[in-house]
């Protein structure tokens, strides 16, 4: 028995990360838009877990599907942690407009002071009611299990590569046997998949979605 899975987001470089994640285990990986689901989560908790679990809920509820939510982020020691889990909305505009500041935020700091991680959390939701008509409302789900991921690495001084998204461009890896000369953006897709702190999160989430897969 196949199970087709909700992924709690809109960000193409995500969705197709997870969607080459999840092909083994013979998942059917589902989008919003491929259920016509337009829905948006206001991503203001505390914690990366906080904003996986809303994320994972709300799409099961909205989509009548087990939903598979993740929140990411990367976390910068110079800066104390920070952007942490405000990644996204660090700074206004575009993945390079927040590469950019980070460079700039980091300026003047030598080498051994760039260490950083990217960290996720991901979580799995299921309807409470899979049978239930999703256009009667507000729908309880059970959460299902949360599991959590890092890289370790460091901050380049210039960006880098053409894969990946995000803060790629200037995350050399130093984990999973690299050594810092790469950056995340220059490491092809299924090396990123199998090392990345999504891909080490998700992986603690398999069994449990091969279980859910087996029940039907
Ligand atoms: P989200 O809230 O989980 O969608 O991710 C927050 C932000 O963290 C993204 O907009 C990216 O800027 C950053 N991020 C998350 N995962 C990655 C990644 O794998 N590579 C680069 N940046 C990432």
């Amino acid at each position: 028995m196949t199970i087709r899975l909700l992924i709690a987001s809109t960000n193409p470089g995500k969705v197709r990360e997870l969607r080459t994640l999840l092909a083994e285990l013979g998942v059917e990986v589902v989008t919003p838009s491929d259920i016509g689901l337009d829905l948006d989560v206001v991503e203001d908790g505390a914690t990366f877990e906080a904003n996986a679990v809303r994320k994972a809920r709300a799409f099961a509820a909205a989509g009548g599907l087990p939903a598979l939510g993740d929140d990411s982020g990367i976390e910068v020691d110079a800066l104390g942690g920070e952007p942490g889990v405000y990644s996204a909305r660090w700074v206004p505009g575009s993945d390079a407009d927040r590469v950019a500041a980070l460079l700039a935020r980091l300026g003047g700091v030598p080498t051994e002071g760039r260490t950083a991680r990217f960290r996720t959390v991901a979580a799995l939701a299921v309807p409470a009611a899979p049978d239930a008509d999703p256009a009667s409302g507000d729908r309880a789900t059970h959460l299902v299990a949360t599991a959590a991921g890092a890289v370790e690495g460091r901050i380049a001084f210039a960006p880098r590569g053409d894969g990946g998204f995000g803060y790629d461009p200037v995350f050399l890896v130093e984990d999973g046997g690299l050594d810092g000369t790469r950056t995340m953006a220059e490491l092809d897709a299924g090396t990123k998949n199998v090392l990345s702190h999504r891909g080490r999160a998700v992986a603690g989430l398999l069994p449990t979605i091969a279980r859910l897969a087996l029940d039907g």
